[in-house]
């Protein structure tokens, strides 16, 4: 989408501290940290959230979450926690499929 800013993100077009790159995923440091680490997986195609995940674009729902468990292991981090906001009451501010890892400190549950 041109007026994506996780799209352009992806495509090189707006500068991020990548963490994971491969064909499909692209994974980066979040600018705003919510914990001492926290980065965004994000598709390259785009889907707007959660909810616009359909049998035909699922599969690299699967793909992320499989980056998402190499990339904590290779960064050491035992415990972590993923979300995924969907909708302006959830938090949602970038209507772009991400999933936020967040690390290194206690999390409250429920959460906010
Ligand atoms: P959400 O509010 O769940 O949609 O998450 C969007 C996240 O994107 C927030 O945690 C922002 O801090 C983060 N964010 C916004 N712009 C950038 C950017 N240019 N680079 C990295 N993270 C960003």
């Amino acid at each position: 989408m041109s007026d994506c800013l996780f799209c352009k993100i992806a495509a090189g077009e707006i500068p991020s501290n990548k963490v994971y790159e491969d064909e499909t995923v692209y994974a980066f440091y979040d600018i705003a940290p919510q914990a001492p680490t926290h980065f965004l997986v994000i598709p390259k195609a785009h889907i707007g959230s959660v909810a616009e995940v359909t049998p035909e674009n699922a599969t690299v729902v699967a793909h992320i979450f499989a980056v998402i468990s190499k990339v904590t292991k290779e960064l050491g981090l035992a415990s972590y926690r993923v979300v995924s906001n969907i909708g302006e009451q959830a938090g949602q501010s970038v209507h772009h499929l991400h999933f936020h890892v967040l690390s290194g400190r206690d999390m409250t549950w429920p959460p906010g």
